[in-house]
């Protein structure tokens, strides 16, 4: 069966704090991270209460990692 260039080269890109497939981001820890997010938590400041959502994302992020 022939795998195309496009399927090889495809990665899993769902980002892991909005959970929503980008074709912009970076891998941190093995998980991507769209850019949008990446942006955002760069610019939330830490008494937004969106921070803690990312903070939250985040961590969860690096919790499965360490137990993969
Ligand atoms: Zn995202």
């Amino acid at each position: 069966m022939r795998v195309s260039v496009i399927d090889k080269n495809k990665r899993e890109k769902v980002c892991i704090v909005c959970e929503q497939e980008k074709a912009e981001g970076i891998f941190l820890f093995g998980h991507f991270l769209c850019v949008d997010c990446h942006q955002a938590i760069v610019q939330t400041n830490t008494d937004d209460p969106n921070y803690a959502f990312y903070v939250q994302q985040l961590r969860k992020m690096m919790t499965s990692k360490i137990y993969s």
